[in-house]
């Protein structure tokens, strides 16, 4: 059973009160996430899940994710590096986007990624030469009206290409996997799948005729939140999905799915101010309610009033009366509501709060940086491990070497090459190298690590060096990167420090 957004907004507003941040902000509360994510895999449990990263990518959701035992959908280049950094394994992540430039397919391989969908012969091909190997599914275009915020034409092939381009996949020396489809976002007839899970089962059927025979078939996002009213129960979904996949296919799929706002929307509640109440003329009837939030602040998904959201204030139950909900900015745009009929109290004020339940999908990562001057929306979290909230697990090793010869401290070429070299053998994912050289002696390099980073300083005068590598997440040995640096120098005596951060989870 899901959580009233009344609870939620009860537990995010007992923290507004408490701490009193500026408006507007937004509060996810890390539990109802984790709930969430459960709720979805009990729904589905033959099916393995890949948040799409996109719907909410804050850090502290991405870990509680990982620690529930989820996968990522990322979408390029910066996804990957923010689910890295959070200690997610590389094999834990599907990259989802059949939009991708050729340095961001390389770069994903390089660190491990090996799980890659596509919808074009260029992107197949580009995966075959910088991701060779890896495993791939072909996005096929799927007609489902009944999205609320559809994606169009934008994704996927049609099922005839996909077949060709299924069996080239098996020619270039790649692992096809399977169809994946999306049936566009906030879906609120189960039915939709069907469409998607017929159309891949004839697929599968007609790539197997080519010698070529697939294992899965990802399902997508979609699954809806019940904003102003309740769409039907995820088992509903899983339901349709099960049935239409022993229907049309011969074999039982792996299946993946690929859940973003029904993991995070009703996680998160933002608190917004009204800035003012105004009426066009004196005998308008409906009055105009203008938040200090808006389309470009972080209810972008108010575009077309795709979105309605519940608005909830302090003077609910009292009198109350039509409005035009606006936001703050100079842009004509910038209205939320004008044709959903909405109502809010005669009391309402300029300073009076406007809090908006289900409000964790697609709005943090939707506000602009500053239209107009206003900054992003600032997000704040309660719930999650106690203490493990805000903070990296990992490992941090400090140590001090001497005894090293002078020219080698002398020589950035020489250190950042070492560095470069043990942090690969210690399994950590180097982005990016830098080094100074100081007069009239001395060098540091920094190397910035998918995992955090990793630096040297040296005093050739004292033949001494300081070292300082921190690791997130369990997948590189800080210690064996010490370890290597001080064999490779030949330092003779040194003193290493280690630091656990965090809670290291199982
Ligand atoms: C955005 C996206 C999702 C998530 O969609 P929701 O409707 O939020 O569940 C899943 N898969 C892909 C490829 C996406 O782009």
């Amino acid at each position: 059973m899901t959580e009233g957004f009344s609870q939620v907004l009860e537990r995010c507003r007992a923290f507004l009160e408490e701490r009193q941040p500026p408006t507007p902000c937004l509060v996810v509360d890390l539990d109802v996430v984790r709930g969430n994510c459960e709720r979805l895999r009990r729904a589905l449990p033959e099916a393995r899940m890949y948040y799409a990263v996109k719907a909410n990518p804050a850090p502290e959701v991405v870990r509680v994710l990982r620690q529930a035992g989820a996968g990522f959908d990322v979408a390029g280049r910066e996804e990957i590096e923010l689910c890295l950094a959070q200690g997610v394994r590389p094999d834990s992540l599907s990259y989802g986007n059949p939009v991708k430039k050729a340095r961001d397919i390389e770069f994903a391989h390089r660190v491990g990624v090996r799980r890659f969908t596509f919808d074009s012969l260029e992107d197949l091909e580009k995966l075959a030469e910088f991701a060779p190997g890896s495993t791939v599914s072909c996005r096929i275009l799927v007609d489902s009206p009944g999205s609320q915020t559809p994606f169009g034409r934008k994704f996927g092939c049609s099922a005839e290409m996909a077949v060709d381009l299924l069996a080239r996949a098996a020619e270039l020396g790649l692992d096809p996997e399977g169809v994946a489809f999306h049936v566009g976002s906030q879906h609120g007839d189960p039915r939709a799948w069907e469409a998607g899970i017929a159309a891949a089962g004839e697929v599968t059927r007609a790539v197997a005729e080519r010698g070529v025979s697939l294992r899965g078939l990802n399902i997508g996002g979609g699954f809806p939140v019940g904003y102003l009213s309740e769409p039907p129960p995820l088992t509903e979904y899983a339901a349709v999905v099960r049935d239409a996949v022993g229907r049309h296919f011969a074999v039982v799929p792996e299946l993946s799915f690929e859940p973003g706002r029904a993991v995070v929307a009703s996680a998160g509640v933002i608190r917004s101010e009204v800035v003012l109440v105004s009426r066009k003329s004196a005998a308008d009837e409906k009055r105009w309610v203008y938040l200090d939030i808006g389309r470009y602040g972080g209810l972008a998904e108010t575009e077309n009033e795709a979105i309605a959201y519940r608005l909830v204030t302090a003077h609910d139950g009292g009198p109350d009366g039509p409005v035009v909900v606006a936001g703050p900015t100079c842009d004509g745009d910038d209205v939320l509501y004008q044709r959903t009929p909405y109502r809010l109290p005669l009391a309402l004020r300029a300073g009076d709060y406007v809090d908006i339940p289900d409000a964790g999908a697609y709005t943090q990562s939707y506000s602009s940086v500053s239209f107009n001057g206003f900054p992003p929306l600032r997000s704040y979290f309660v719930g999650g491990e106690a203490g493990g909230v805000g903070e990296f697990a990992g490992r941090h090793v400090l140590a001090e070497f001497s005894g090293v010869a002078a020219e080698l401290l002398d020589d950035p070429v020489f250190l950042c090459e070492s560095l470069e070299r043990v942090l690969d053998k210690a399994g950590a994912t180097v982005c990016e190298l830098t080094y100074k050289q100081f007069e009239p002696h001395g060098v540091t390099a920094m190397a910035l690590l998918s995992e955090s980073h990793a630096s040297i300083h040296t005093y050739p005068e004292r033949g001494s060096a300081f070292v300082d590598v921190f690791t997130c997440g369990h997948k590189a040995d800080p210690e064996l990167a010490v370890q290597l640096l001080r064999d490779l120098l030949g330092a003779s005596v040194s003193r290493v420090t280690t630091i656990h951060r965090g809670q290291e989870d199982s």
